[in-house]
């Protein structure tokens, strides 16, 4: 991302201060070590000089502590020049090395931005429709001289309607912000909530006429008692939205292998193949929810399960045939 290059170039200047002051001390250390070896070293040569081969190193005692001398400078311009050629080396893949690793540092900070400004798009773009909604309906109203009481009251009906919607958009968009805090995972009782949720809900059902059926095995899961309430009263919220009257929803818990489940199953209209892997994102509606039938919604539910689940270490899954109803379910760890 380009807007992150600066923050890249100065992490990267950082990264390679701190390699080259490590290698710029090391290698004067290195210095000083050979140099010192150096010293020590031919001192002792000519000390033992006279007794391996008789004055190697000129007779006299000058002649050999100029020798000492023209040895070490020698030796100490080959080390220097090795040193820089290391040095350059370690700045040059360093700068390399640096320059890949700032990116790998920042990715998950880029990645955190990106989401947000998504989100604040996305948020805002669901804003926007009823606010403009009841923009035009009261700008119409304004406009006409005419405007009789019962035209005044259907006006303020319709802006009812939408601060409603609103109203829910935001409780979706504070779930949803808040679904991200992780939830102490304890002993709980699938079949329990979801008779507590079942009874909540039934007046919603009986008022498309929708039977809900419980098929509730005893079921311990590791979890959290009212993050399940909220995942469960999401999937049967949507089973009961996506459901014709007269028909049946049923409610399983139970345990297989080493895991818990609790599923909802439906008759309802159903999710094509093609829109099943986008259904839990967020803002994402299945075309037959927006367009055919007409069914409130933000299509912020699923993600807010979705995100709640993740949290107890769970997985939703989904199969749907459309025209014939759909199935989620949700799969819980046992505890020990
Ligand atoms: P919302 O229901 O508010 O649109 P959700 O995130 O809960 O948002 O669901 C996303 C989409 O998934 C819905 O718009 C709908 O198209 C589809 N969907 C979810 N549950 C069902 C269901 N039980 N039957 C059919 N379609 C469903």
């Amino acid at each position: 991302m380009k807007r992150f290059e600066a923050a890249y170039l100065r992490l990267t200047a950082w990264y390679v201060a701190i390699i080259m002051i490590i290698s710029l001390l090391f290698s004067f250390w290195v210095y000083t070590q050979a140099r010192n070896e150096l010293r020590v070293g031919l001192k002792r040569v000519i000390e033992l000089g006279p007794t391996f081969s008789p004055a190697p190193f000129g007779s006299t005692a000058g002649g050999a502590a100029a020798f000492v001398d023209d040895r070490l400078e020698d030796s100490r311009r080959r080390v220097i020049t090795r040193l820089v050629l290391l040095n350059t080396v370690v700045l040059i893949v360093g700068a390399g090395a640096s320059y890949w690793l700032a990116h790998r540092t920042m990715r998950p900070i880029e990645e955190a931005v990106e989401a947000q400004e998504r989100f604040t798009a996305d948020a805002s773009h669901e804003l926007r429709t009823p606010l403009a909604a009841m923009k035009t309906e009261i700008e119409v109203g304004l406009r006409d001289k005419s405007l009789g009481k019962q035209e005044a009251v259907e006006l303020l009906k319709s802006n009812l309607e939408e601060i409603d919607r609103l109203g829910s958009l935001a409780d979706g968009l504070l779930a949803l912000t808040q679904a991200d805090q992780p939830a102490p995972r304890k002993a709980v009782l699938l079949h329990e909530v979801a008779g507590t949720v079942i009874k909540r809900i039934q007046p919603l059902a009986d008022e498309k006429r929708l039977t809900v059926k419980r098929d509730l095995q005893p079921t311990t899961a590791l979890a959290d008692e009212t993050t399940v309430d909220k995942i469960l009263s999401i999937l049967l919220d949507n089973a009961l939205k996506y459901s014709p009257n007269d028909t049946t929803v049923r409610v399983r818990t139970y345990q297989e292998d080493e895991y818990s489940y609790l599923s909802v199953i439906d008759q309802g209209i159903g999710i094509k193949a093609s829109e099943l892997p986008h259904i839990f994102e967020r803002f994402y509606r299945a075309d037959s929810s927006r367009s055919k039938s007409h069914v409130a919604g933000h299509g912020l539910g699923l993600s807010i399960a979705q995100k709640l689940a993740e949290n107890l270490d769970a997985k939703i899954m989904v199969t749907s045939t459309p025209g014939k109803g759909s199935e989620f379910t949700v799969r819980f760890t046992t505890p020990a």
